[in-house]
This record gives structure tokens, C-alpha cells and sequence, in this order.
């Protein structure tokens, strides 16, 4: 059975006391009003994930933005996945668009990140989009299909049973667009069916398939209710405790 999850995606936001102070207000609205068995899952900066991990206990599990996809060493500045493992943290994301476009994380990189987070018993979030140009010249079906291929389609079905994926449209990420619940269910069922294709209907059928971009307490409740959209990663929206709370509301209602 696929699992119901909402991630929030901090990105480079909020120092120390700031996140804890907001990761303690998500616990607790959390505990008093989800109901369903969704998956929450904060992935916020490196900083946090350890109070963080221990803060939230069983109601919110915590996840890296990143890791390195070596495994220690001189490599200045990485975090490799044994040292988010040791923090408490079980999620990690890997391949968001902002990591493949201003650091230039190739499908190639994001493949071995994803194969050194499944050896460290971290659970992949693993993302893949189409920028507008690619949705507008109609390439995007062969955009997502290569970055499936390239970045999970290695993997044994074993490891990829261990993988949820995230399909988040470049355009809409931070710019207040969203896919329409059709475009987004179209991909999600399109994903679904390259999955399929690769490791068979069992597989495809228990992969959760989220959606990331502009997604807030308005819209959520269209896009969730598609048939292959099991949830939401969740930028800006995931950095005020209400909003948050209320996209997870909304997946119930
Ligand atoms: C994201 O960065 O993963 C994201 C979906 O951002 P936003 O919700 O702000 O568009």
C-alpha cells in the first residue's frame, strides 16, 4: 500500500532558535488535528536535523535537503549520508531543481546520491521536473521519462521500492502557479505508468507520487484528491506552521 505523505522543504531558511520554535508549533498542531495516517516529513537546513529528529518523534519525521554521494573524506563542506543517518533524520531529498540548476547535480551525480542514501537506510525523496520552456515546446514527457531513467531506473526493485518521488514542475516552484489538478494527475499517471513499464504494476501501484510547486491550503485539496497524487512537498508554505497544518487538514477532508 503507496503512503499518504506531506513534506515541507525549508530550503535555506530560518537560524537555530527559529526553527525550533516553528518545528515545535507544527508538533503539536499536528498531534491535536491530523487525522489519517499521512507521513509528515520536515526536511529543513542541516543545522536542525538533529533537535529536530528528536523533537519529533513519532508525529513528524525529519529528512536532509542533500547529501554528498561520497562517503567521507576531503570533500569540504558535504554532509555524507551516514552523518544525517546518525542525526535521526530518515528522509533525504535528492535531485530538487534547485540543486540540479545552481549546482549543477547531473541525473548521473543523483543517481549515485541516491544509491549511497538507500545504503545508509535513508529513504530517498527523489525529484524530477520540466522547466516552462520544456512544457510549452512539449518535450516534457521525454524530460521526466530520461530523469526517471537516469536517476532511479538502475536500481534494483528491492531499492526502488524504498524510493517516493516527487513530481515538481520547475514553473510552478515559489512562483504562485500550479499545475492544474489535471496537468498534475496526467504526470503523476504518466510517472505511474513508466514505473509500471520498469519494475511492473505491484511496484508502480505502491510508489507514493507527490506533487511540489505553489501547493498551499487552497489548492491542495483538488490536487490530493487526484488518484495518482499520494501528497505534497511543500516550500514556502511549509515555513508557517498554519498553512502547513492546514494542507495536511485538507488531504483529509
Ligand atoms: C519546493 O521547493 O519543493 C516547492 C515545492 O516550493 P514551493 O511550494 O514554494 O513552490
Amino acid at each position: 500500500m503507496r503512503k499518504n505523505i506531506i513534506a515541507g522543504n525549508w530550503k535555506m531558511n530560518l537560524d537555530y532558535n527559529e526553527g525550533v520554535s516553528l518545528f515545535s508549533e507544527i508538533v503539536n498542531m499536528v498531534k491535536d488535528e491530523r487525522k489519517g495516517d499521512q507521513l509528515v516529513v520536515i526536511c529543513p537546513p542541516y543545522i536542525h536535523l538533529n533537535s529536530l529528529a528528536k523533537l519529533g518523534g513519532a508525529e513528524v519525521k525529519i529528512g536532509s535537503q542533500n547529501i554528498s554521494d561520497n562517503e567521507s573524506g576531503a570533500f569540504t563542506g558535504e554532509i555524507s549520508a551516514k552523518m544525517v543517518k546518525s542525526t535521526g533524520a530518515e528522509y533525504v531529498i535528492i535531485g530538487h531543481s534547485e540543486r540540479r540548476e545552481y549546482f549543477a547535480e547531473s541525473d548521473e551525480l543523483l543517481a549515485a546520491k541516491t544509491k549511497k542514501a538507500l545504503e545508509h537506510h535513508l529513504n530517498p525523496i527523489f525529484c524530477i521536473g520540466e522547466t516552462l520552456d520544456e512544457r510549452n515546446n512539449g518535450s516534457y514527457y521525454e524530460v521526466l521519462k530520461k530523469q526517471l531513467l537516469h536517476g532511479l531506473f538502475s536500481l534494483t526493485e528491492a531499492d526502488f521500492s524504498k524510493i517516493t518521488i516527487a513530481y515538481e514542475p520547475i514553473w510552478a516552484i515559489g512562483t504562485g502557479l500550479t499545475a492544474t489538478p489535471e496537468q498534475a494527475q496526467d504526470i503523476h499517471a504518466f510517472i505511474r505508468s513508466e514505473i509500471e513499464a520498469n519494475y511492473g504494476f505491484n511496484v508502480a501501484d505502491d510508489t507514493s507520487i507527490l506533487y511540489g510547486g505553489s501547493c498551499n491550503p487552497k489548492n491542495a485539496n483538488e490536487l490530493f484528491s487526484q488518484k495518482d497524487i499520494d501528497g505534497g512537498l511543500i516550500g514556502g508554505a511549509s515555513l508557517k506552521s498554519r498553512d502547513f497544518t492546514d494542507i495536511i487538514r485538507v488531504f483529509n477532508s
